[in-house]
């Protein structure tokens, strides 16, 4: 198994204060520059995506700055790896961020949280979606009818496939988060959290939160419980946005963890 990192770009404008709160008022002015990072496994079971980063320009309500070898496809190219060619997406959760391209997946089987599914559909239902979600996007996962496959048991371990497990979480950053333990044979294990933890200042300690949280208790709740599982399993904590860690990683280019 062979787990490789692709960055999908550097946000310069996330405000520090929604990244880790201090308990000041959030200032727009007051910015740092984050990360988005997907995850490509090589598994003897079929290749296994972990997010997406993030969509087309043209359908995002935001202006990032990414360039066109982060593109999740690109990166993949680089890689000798189609869309179709991957088995398994695993979404962390519906934001921006981290489903854009979902919709060049058409072929594998898509993995999401079940509480982010249904509430998001909810919201798109409702014209409510906000600045998260992508409602262009959306309406293209619909139009070409992504296999999904919907994950329920939010606090649970789930087992996927051999050396890789499911961390199910319910609400808190999102409506519903899936994390990911991948155990390696050389590398060791390594739960990649995506939203679920942003950097290493949230997990402290003390925990800090984020300044933007949908459900602060909820992701209090969860921050513990990967904490918790990261000793039970002995794994490295890999954030979803946290600058340093990201630089210190091998990213696909270069090479790869096993
Ligand atoms: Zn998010």
């Amino acid at each position: 198994m062979k787990l490789y990192v692709m960055g999908n770009g550097i946000a310069t404008d996330m405000p520090r204060e929604a990244l880790v709160s201090s308990g000041a008022p959030l200032d727009p002015n007051d910015v740092v520059s984050i990360p988005t990072t997907s995850y490509l496994i090589d598994h003897p079971d079929g290749l296994v995506l972990y997010d997406t980063g993030w969509p087309q320009r043209k359908r995002s309500p935001q202006k990032w700055k990414i360039h066109p070898e982060e593109i999740i496809l690109n990166c993949l190219a680089k890689l000798g790896v189609s869309p179709s060619d991957i088995k398994y997406v695993i979404c962390s959760h519906l934001h921006l961020d981290h489903a854009g391209y979902l919709e060049f997946f058409k072929d594998s089987e898509i993995l999401v949280s079940e509480s982010e599914f249904t509430n998001v559909a909810k919201l798109y239902m409702l014209d409510q979606l906000g600045p998260h979600y992508v409602k262009k996007d959306i309406e293209e996962w619909i139009r070409i009818g992504l296999k999904w496959r919907l994950i329920g048991d939010a606090g649970k371990v789930v087992d996927f496939l051999d050396g890789i497990k499911i961390l199910s979480y319910g609400s808190g950053h999102a409506f519903g988060m899936l994390a990911l333990l991948v155990q390696l044979p050389k590398t060791g294990n390594i739960i990649l959290t995506s939203d679920a933890i942003y950097c290493q200042e949230n997990v402290g300690p003390p925990i800090r939160l984020p300044g933007v949280v949908r459900d602060p208790e909820g992701c209090e709740q969860i921050i513990k419980n990967l904490i918790q599982r990261a000793q039970e399993y002995n794994a490295q904590l890999w954030y979803g946005h946290d600058m340093e860690q990201f630089k210190g990683l091998i990213k696909f280019e270069q090479g790869y963890y096993e």
